[in-house]
C-alpha cells in the first residue's frame, strides 16, 4: 500500500472501531487493521456493555446491533461454601433509555466493525502491526510484515497489553497491574435461562458473585445471560494468582461447582473458554507526537467493585482521539503539545473522571476480608435469622453476635470503602 492515510487505527475492537467509525464519518481517510481473522475473533469481554457511550455515537444502537440481551436484573451474591446471600435489584428507570446490554463480542465486533466499513474506512483483517514509523521523533504510521504504511496519525486500539504503546515509550508491562480474566459460553435453551433468572423474552440478568469462588484471592465471579447461553467467568488478580501458587482453570472449576453456580449453569454444553488480561491499574502515557492510545490499550478500565467497565471506556476514548486527530489535521500540528487535546476531552468527559473517581478502587479491593470474612459474616448471619431451633434472637443481637470481634476492622473498612468505591 503506497497510499498515505489522515489516520491508521491499530486493532478493531470498540476503542478502534470507534475512532475509525467517528473519522471516517468526518470524511477523512481512514486505515483499520485488525490482527484476528475478522473483528471479534479474538476478543474477549464478561458479556455487559454499558450503552451510554456507543449511543452518543450510534443513536439506538441496539435496534440493530447484535446485543444479546437488555439488563433487566442485577444482582449481587455473597457466597459461602454452602450458602449464599443475593440482593436482587430490578429498577425501571434503568431501562429507558437502556443502561446495559449483554453481548458477544465475536459478533458485536464483526456489526460495529461493518458500521465502519460503511462509515468509508478501509478494514484490513488477519494482519498484526509489528512496529511504528518514525520521521524524526514523530510517528508517522505503521509496519506490518514487510508493509510500511504512512499516516498523519496513528491510533493505538490494540488492547491491555498494546505493543504499539509500547514501541511508542508509552508503556510498560507489569505483571501486578493486571487482573485475568476468565470466561467459559455455556449453552443453555432460551426457557430455561429465562426460567433459571426470573426473565421474560428480551430480559437479561447479570450476576456478580464474591466471597468462597476466588480461593481467597481478590476478585470475583460473573453471570451474565446470552438469549440461548451464559456468559460465566472469574476475574483475579494475577500477581496473587501467581503468589498463591494457584491454577486459574481450578478456580473458575471450583466456581461452577459451587451450588450457587452449578443450579444456574446444570445441563448447559460449554461451546467457548477464552482467557485474557485486564489492566486494572496500568495507566499508560496517552499521547505523543503523531499517536493516540485509546481504550485498554491506555489502561482506560473502571472496577467499581460492582461495575467492570472496559467496552463504555474504550468507545468513549476512541470517539474523543476522533475529535482530536481532527483538531491536528485542521492546524496541520501533530506534536504532543497538540495532541494534549485529546487529554482535555477525556478529562471533561466522564472517561478520566470516572478514572479519578475510583482511583483508590483497586487498592482497597484487594483486601482479602471482602472476599472472606463479609461473605461468612452475612451467610452466617442469615442462617442465624432464617434458622428456627430453640429460643431465637432479634436481628440486632445477632448481628452483634456475628460481628464480635470484628467490629473495628469492619468501620475501618467501611470508611475506606466509602473513599474508594
Ligand atoms: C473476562 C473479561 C470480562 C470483561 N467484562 C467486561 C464487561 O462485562 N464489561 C465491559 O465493559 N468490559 C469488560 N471487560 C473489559 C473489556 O473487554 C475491554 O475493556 C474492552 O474490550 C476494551 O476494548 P479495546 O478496543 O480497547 O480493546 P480490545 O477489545 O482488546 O481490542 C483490541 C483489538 O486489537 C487487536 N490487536 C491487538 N494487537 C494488534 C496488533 N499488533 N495489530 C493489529 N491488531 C491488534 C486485537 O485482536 C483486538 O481486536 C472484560 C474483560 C475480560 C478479559
Amino acid at each position: 500500500m503506497s497510499e498515505k492515510f489522515d489516520a491508521i487505527i491499530v486493532g478493531a475492537g470498540p476503542g478502534g472501531c470507534a475512532a475509525a467509525y467517528s473519522l471516517a464519518k468526518m470524511g477523512f481517510n481512514v486505515l483499520i487493521v485488525e490482527r484476528g481473522k475478522y473483528p471479534g475473533a479474538k476478543n474477549v469481554m464478561g458479556g455487559r456493555m454499558y450503552a451510554h457511550a456507543l449511543n452518543r455515537l450510534i443513536p439506538e444502537f441496539w435496534k440493530e446491533a447484535p446485543v444479546e440481551r437488555m439488563v433487566t436484573r442485577e444482582k449481587l451474591t455473597l457466597l459461602c461454601n454452602k450458602a449464599s446471600v443475593t440482593i436482587d435489584f430490578q429498577d425501571e428507570e434503568l431501562l429507558v433509555p437502556p443502561n446495559s446490554f449483554t453481548l458477544l463480542r465475536a459478533k458485536f465486533d464483526q456489526w460495529f466493525a461493518n458500521r465502519v466499513v460503511e462509515a468509508g474506512a478501509t478494514l484490513v483483517s488477519n494482519i498484526k502491526v509489528d512496529d511504528l514509523l518514525w520521521k524524526e521523533k514523530q510517528v508517522a504510521g505503521i509496519v506490518a510484515g514487510t508493509d510500511k504504511i504512512e499516516a498523519n496519525m496513528v491510533i493505538a486500539a490494540d488492547g491491555a497489553v498494546s505493543l504499539i504503546s509500547e514501541k511508542a515509550g508509552l508503556k510498560r508491562f507489569e505483571v501486578k497491574q493486571f487482573a485475568l480474566g476468565m470466561k467459559e459460553i455455556i449453552e443453555l435453551p432460551e426457557k430455561t435461562i429465562e426460567d433459571r433468572f426470573n426473565l421474560s423474552g428480551g430480559e437479561g440478568a447479570a450476576q456478580l458473585f464474591v466471597g468462597q469462588c476466588t480461593k481467597e484471592i481478590p476478585g470475583g465471579g460473573f453471570v451474565y445471560t446470552n438469549r440461548t447461553s451464559l456468559s460465566v467467568g472469574i476475574v483475579v488478580y494475577i500477581d496473587r494468582l501467581i503468589e498463591k501458587k494457584i491454577d486459574s482453570h481450578e478456580i473458575l472449576r471450583e466456581f461452577n461447582q459451587n451450588p450457587a453456580v452449578a443450579k444456574l449453569i446444570e445441563g448447559g454444553k460449554i461451546l467457548e473458554y477464552s482467557a485474557h488480561v485486564i489492566p486494572e491499574t496500568s495507566r499508560s502515557g496517552l499521547f505523543t507526537d503523531g499517536m493516540l492510545v485509546v481504550g485498554d490499550a491506555g489502561g482506560l478500565v473502571v472496577n467499581s467493585g460492582i461495575t467492570l467497565r472496559g467496552m463504555d471506556m474504550a468507545i468513549a476514548s476512541g470517539a474523543a482521539a476522533a475529535e482530536a486527530v481532527k483538531n491536528a489535521i485542521e492546524k496541520n500540528d501533530f506534536s504532543k503539545e497538540c495532541l494534549s487535546y485529546y487529554e482535555d476531552l477525556l478529562k471533561n468527559d466522564f472517561v478520566l473522571k470516572d478514572i479519578t473517581t475510583f482511583k483508590k478502587a483497586p487498592e482497597f479491593l484487594q483486601n482479602e476480608r471482602l472476599y472472606t470474612l463479609y461473605p461468612e459474616i452475612a451467610c452466617r448471619l442469615f442462617h442465624r435469622l432464617a434458622s428456627v431451633e430453640g429460643p431465637k434472637r432479634r436481628a440486632f443481637d445477632e448481628l452483634l453476635e456475628e460481628t464480635k470481634g470484628n467490629k473495628m476492622k469492619m468501620i475501618l473498612d467501611m470508611i475506606k470503602g466509602m473513599r474508594s468505591i
